[in-house]
């Protein structure tokens, strides 16, 4: 404790009255507001309570009177400065909880905001239609449930036809006793907006369709039940086989590189005639054979053919220039999922729709 001598009072006074107000210029959480209180008000241990009684003790009986004065001034100058210290922390808002909030430690790393990035499987998509658009494609879109007409008949489905059985098709619920052609179904391919289209617009006709599909499949590795295709449509006069062998070997070189090639083998769809599945030379080992591409060295990867003149037929019932005998078209399909999965070296379809972020993460940037 200070020693303080009688002689000398005003000076000690000040000089308390200076500790008291630099003390309390350096209260900066309510904590130490308190602890400030207590070391100068406090009943039994505060400095003024302590310092009154030492020197009341000693004071000559005639000073008493103004050494009391003195005491309950700076008693009233602490109180002040704690009250000014209690409406400066509210004023501030600096709380203990805020302070420790607030801190700012600028030698620490900064906090790492998390950026969106497309869906892998929109990325992939939009790349499609990018290369797509390039050759003066538009972009093509229709409803995902569909009506058996636009989604079989008008694509050469006739009911009963046996290639109905391949597409696993989910009927919307309570449309089972309707008629076929009038029940509504989930589409089981982007191909229904090739009809949707041509019957809008005569030819010519350029357009890509990117879009979500539905078949009852069980999911597996590569199943999903709902999955993403991407299709297009050229139609127009004078176009051969030649124009969608070229249009698609360049769509895969634009999209795989430019040393993958193409090869065409025959196949069938009910709405293109003649058909070809397409392969593109195994982008894993360049075409000298592993276990991806079965040692084949090529991967099948899209379907397509011309257009079949019964598809022509149903758009002429709406747009009269879509005659098989004037004009020709091709389209083709390919599933998004399988590109992703090879682009991105992915095994198992599910994880583009299980939303972890462990996987979807490797996809920003
Ligand atoms: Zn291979």
């Amino acid at each position: 404790m200070m020693k303080i001598g009688t002689e000398n009072r005003e000076a000690n006074f000040e000089a308390l009255e200076a500790e008291a107000r630099q003390g309390a210029a350096e209260l900066t959480t309510a904590e130490a507001v308190e602890n400030f209180r207590l070391a100068w008000l406090g009943r039994k241990q505060g400095r003024l309570k302590q310092l009154s009684e030492e020197w009341l003790q000693n004071a000559a009986a005639d000073q008493k009177k103004l050494l009391g004065q003195r005491f309950n001034a700076l008693k009233t100058l602490v109180e002040s400065l704690l009250d000014e210290a209690v409406a400066r922390s509210r004023n501030t808002g600096w709380s203990d909880e805020a302070l420790r909030v607030e801190r700012l430690d600028v030698t620490l790393p900064g906090t790492r905001r998390l950026i969106g990035a497309e869906h892998p499987i929109t990325r992939t998509m939009n790349e499609l239609v990018a290369i797509f658009a390039g050759l003066g494609y538009s972009v093509g879109v229709g409803p995902e449930v569909e009506s058996d007409f636009y989604n079989f008949e008008c694509m050469n489905f006739p009911p009963g036809h046996p290639a109905r059985d391949t597409q696993d098709t989910l009927v919307i619920a309570g449309q089972e006793r309707r008629s076929q052609r009038d029940r509504l179904l989930l589409r089981t391919h982007t191909s229904p907006v090739q009809m949707r289209t041509m019957e809008q617009q005569p030819p010519p006709v350029r357009i890509v369709i990117p879009g979500k599909v539905h078949r009852n499949d069980a999911a597996d590795a590569t199943h999903s039940p709902v999955f993403h295709q991407v299709e297009g449509l050229c139609v127009d006069v004078g176009i051969t086989f030649s124009d969608l062998k070229g249009t698609l070997d360049y769509a895969m070189k634009a999209l795989f590189g430019s040393s993958v090639k193409t090869r065409f083998f025959p196949s069938f769809f009910p709405f293109t005639e003649p058909s070809a599945d397409v392969q593109i030379s195994c982008i894993f080992c360049a075409g000298r054979g592993c276990r991806r591409c079965k040692q084949s060295g090529w991967i099948e990867l899209l379907g397509c053919g011309m257009v079949d003149p019964a598809v022509f037929a149903f758009a002429a019932e709406k747009q009269p220039a879509y005659d098989a005998s004037r004009i020709s078209g091709f389209a083709f399909g390919m599933g998004v999922e399988r590109i992703a999965m090879m682009k991105y070296g992915v095994s198992e379809i599910g994880q583009f729709f299980a939303g972890d972020m462990r996987f979807l993460d490797q996809f920003v940037g």
